[in-house]
């Protein structure tokens, strides 16, 4: 796996301060400004007609000035650039959400009457409703990762993994997987690894999602996605994104620009933080089983000797919370939180362990973090079966479920 930006021109964190700001010097400015403009006033028609056919045929992004901030905003389109760079990819479309995302790409397959989808479990939850479901009529073929090429029909739109995966972190080889997806696109979320740890696009992924909201902006306070892929791809995403208007508010597109400076910083540090409680949770004996991956990252799991709920409701410093990726630790039960909308029997077969907790590792001290966690885990009262997936039975239909986790996150 390609572990750093070794192949583009400037390192990684050198283009992580400096990609989408190429402009600035000439407009005379040094940190990059927010146009929060909906629309933009044209005292040419005429040229603004011939943009917006040009979009409408092509889906290229929009030469000269804006038009509609649905179409075409300057500050998007400077995160845009800054996530393709640090991918290693031509372009990038950015989107209000992860799962706006996810929609938009299977909208443009399903558009080209490419409804199948061969996917590999674990995904995050809410992704493998998406897919599972029949929402967006698509159709999937659950895998393991060495039955890829045997399930690709000729309505395959879209080979989709996760690696490492949400919540088990197991992963992937993505070169043997973009080679068993021969032509279909093969989809990487790369939420986890961030292309500080791994670069899909070099092993051969045509698409790499991220939800932006996780590492990229990195400070839990933004909503957003983004898909890095060809340029081909790219205007056919821009199109789905115009007719259907999942569009990143400019100003979650500055905060992202503005994550993206640090995230080099923070994912090295806090995956230095999340090796080194992972070493001392594989020796504690309140633990059974800990799951980090081989290329590092600063999420850990692990399952619990003792009852999940008790610790994870006895932790002080962490937050017990979902979502991930923040300046500071969240800790959560992917059975009953993230994960809850999948069915019991596909949790478990896809390793998702009734007694799993997920932590998302932030920048506190080390040692803080194992002290609040060695007090929680002392709080676990010991199991003789296994817990509960949550405190309530979860409900029984697919759209029951989404209703109960309509409010909730990751
Ligand atoms: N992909 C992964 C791996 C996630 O963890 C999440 C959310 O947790 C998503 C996609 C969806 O992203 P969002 O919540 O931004 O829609």
């Amino acid at each position: 796996m390609e572990t750093n930006a070794q192949t583009a021109r400037r390192s990684l964190a050198t283009e992580a301060v400096h990609a989408g700001r190429e402009d600035l010097a000439r407009l005379g400015l040094h940190a990059p400004p927010l146009d929060l403009s909906t629309t933009y006033p044209s005292y040419d028609s005429r040229a603004e007609a011939a943009r917006i056919d040009e979009f409408a045929t092509t889906g290229a992004r929009p030469e000269g000035p804006p038009v509609y901030s649905r179409l075409d905003n300057p500050t998007t389109a400077r995160f845009e650039t800054a996530l393709a760079r640090l991918e290693g990819t031509e372009s990038a479309v950015a989107f209000a959400s992860g799962m706006a995302a996810l929609t938009a790409t299977l909208l443009v397959r399903g558009a080209m009457g490419l409804r199948h989808v061969v996917a590999v479990r674990p995904l995050y939850g809410c992704s493998d409703h998406l897919l599972g479901s029949g929402l967006l009529g698509t159709e999937v073929t659950w895998v393991d990762p060495a039955g890829i090429a045997d399930a690709i029909r000729p309505d395959t739109g879209l080979v989709m993994i996760e690696s490492p995966a949400n919540p088990t972190l197991a992963e992937i080889d993505l070169r043997a997987a973009a080679h068993s997806c021969g032509e279909v696109p093969l989809l990487v979320d790369n939420t986890f690894a961030t292309p500080v740890l791994q670069r899909p696009a070099e092993s051969g992924a045509r698409l790499v999602l991220h939800s932006a909201t996780k590492y990229l902006g990195g400070h839990g306070d933004v909503l957003g996605g983004i898909v890095a892929c060809d340029e081909d791809f790219a205007r056919k995403l821009r199109q789905v994104r115009f007719a259907t208007g999942g569009v990143l508010h400019p100003l979650a597109a500055y905060l992202l620009l503005r994550g993206l400076s640090t995230l080099p910083v923070r994912v090295r540090a806090a995956s230095a933080s999340a090796a080194e409680l992972a070493r001392r949770l594989a020796d504690d004996p309140r633990v059974e089983r800990v799951h980090y991956p081989r290329i590092g990252g600063a999420m850990v799991a692990f399952e619990t000797a003792g009852d999940p709920h008790e610790v994870i409701g006895a932790v002080r410093l962490i937050t017990p919370a979902v979502s991930l990726g923040s300046v500071d630790s969240l800790i959560q039960h992917p059975a009953s939180i993230s994960h809850r909308i999948v069915a019991e029997g596909d949790r478990h077969s896809s390793g998702v362990s009734d007694r799993l907790l997920r932590m998302s590792v932030g920048l506190e001290d080390v040692d803080d973090l194992w002290a609040d966690l060695d007090q929680a885990l002392s709080a676990g009262s010991p199991l003789t079966a296994a817990p509960a997936s949550a405190p309530v039975a979860a409900p029984r239909t697919s759209a029951a479920r989404a209703a109960a986790r309509a409010a909730a996150g990751n």
